[in-house]
């Protein structure tokens, strides 16, 4: 069998693994603990092969925890064939259950399959998007995520965010639901909406995954109606995440939009919540899940139940660039999330992102991701940025 380069498909194995932990500009996430700069909360990935082609992707993890996951996955992935994503991921999956599956290691082959799937469009010339199935759309519309903040800097902050462009926006974390301060929460609702962009759309997130999360049901149910008053578009994570009864109720009940399932991971771990009625919208993170194989088989799932998929995996430029060639792909997408201001996104590829005049993003139609990491711009966060391209 021979690839359109001539190149025989036996012949691309995967010969080693590197992983380079971004430090130095982490953004905060409003977490009760909150990141600094120097934490390590994501890491870069290249799989190599015999071919001279190289694949990157991206694990949401602290990079020590990559590093040793990666030690215990290379044994089962070097000399595999680079040109069998699902595969080959699913070999990770299959023979390291009794590890923990769905923990660290699952974030890791997340990594490794979004690097897979960046290898097989290389070698064959054609978009990810192209590979999973055809393009449905060659752009989409970017939100950009923000931490809340107190009424007038958040105003401040859409503005800004609005003047470069972005049309929908998503609010969250922060002081919001944290204060037990209702008239706070709705005031900086408030002026978010106020400081939109005319048509513009507007999202909040509770941010419920945060460490000792101080509300429950009562607390959603009268926040959704507020939110409803607001013409905001949809409620993210307003219940801890394990909270599956709850969801069932305030979906039930909410005239907004219910989003969740961001720290779930595995497939098999949404299927109740899109069984029981749990969520609108279903938000898999494709740096956590299993990478893209896992994201589109949820989506996919997702979209059998009438739920909405939006993409999670915002955090990096390699993350979105799984997420938009899957936006390509999947018949129902037309939002992906974009953190404001993250050095991780903005400042580590050779041609950063850009919004077009209506505030959307391009989905590349080029091989693999279709995007490429600049190494010396990647070094700058990563000092162990040297094995990727090497
Ligand atoms: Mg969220």
């Amino acid at each position: 069998m021979h690839g359109p380069a001539g190149k025989s498909t036996s012949a691309v194995r995967i010969t080693r693994v590197a992983v380079a932990p971004l430090v130095g500009e982490s953004p905060p996430g409003g977490w009760s603990e909150e990141i600094k700069a120097d934490d390590s909360i994501h890491a870069l990935i290249a799989v190599h092969t015999d071919a001279g082609i190289t694949g990157y992707g991206s694990a949401f993890a602290e990079g020590r925890l990559v590093a040793a996951g990666m030690k215990v996955l290379e044994p089962l992935i070097v000399g595999e064939n680079a040109l069998e994503p699902e595969r080959v991921s699913e070999k990770l999956h299959q023979n390291t259950f009794w590890m923990g599956r769905g923990g660290t290691l699952t974030h890791c082959i997340s990594g490794l399959d979004i690097a897979l799937w960046d290898i097989l469009g290389k070698f064959t010339g054609l978009s990810i998007g192209r590979l999973a199935g055809g393009r449905y759309r060659d752009r989409v519309t970017p939100y950009c995520s923000l931490l809340m903040d107190e009424p007038s800097i958040m105003a401040d902050e859409i503005a800004g965010y609005s003047e470069s462009g972005f049309r929908a926006f998503k609010i969250g974390w922060g002081p919001f639901g944290r204060r037990d301060d209702y008239k706070l929460d709705e005031a900086i609702v408030e002026a978010a909406r106020r400081a939109l962009p005319e048509g513009g759309k507007l999202m909040v997130d509770a941010g419920a995954s945060d460490a000792y999360w101080p509300n429950g049901l009562k607390w959603a149910l009268r926040t959704a109606d507020m939110l409803a008053d607001h013409d905001v578009c949809w409620f993210e994570e307003p219940l801890r995440p394990d909270d599956i009864d709850d969801f069932v109720t305030l979906r039930r009940e909410s005239r907004v939009p219910i989003a969740g399932g961001e720290v779930l991971t595995r497939r098999q771990a949404y299927l109740p919540f899109l069984m029981r009625g749990a969520f609108d919208i279903v938000q898999p993170d494709v740096t956590k899940v299993g990478g893209l194989s896992e994201q589109r088989r949820i989506a996919r799932m997702a979209d059998d139940f009438g739920v909405r998929y939006v993409g999670h995996g915002w955090n990096t430029a390699l993350g979105l660039a799984a997420d938009l060639q899957l936006a390509a792909a999947l018949p129902n997408v037309d939002l992906v999330e974009y953190i404001g201001g993250s050095a991780y996104v903005d400042d580590i590829m050779a041609k950063p992102f850009a919004l077009d005049a209506e505030g959307m993003l391009g989905i590349p139609d080029l091989p693999g991701l279709g995007v490429s990491l600049d190494p010396e711009r990647v070094a700058k966060y990563a000092p162990d940025a040297a094995g990727l391209f090497t």
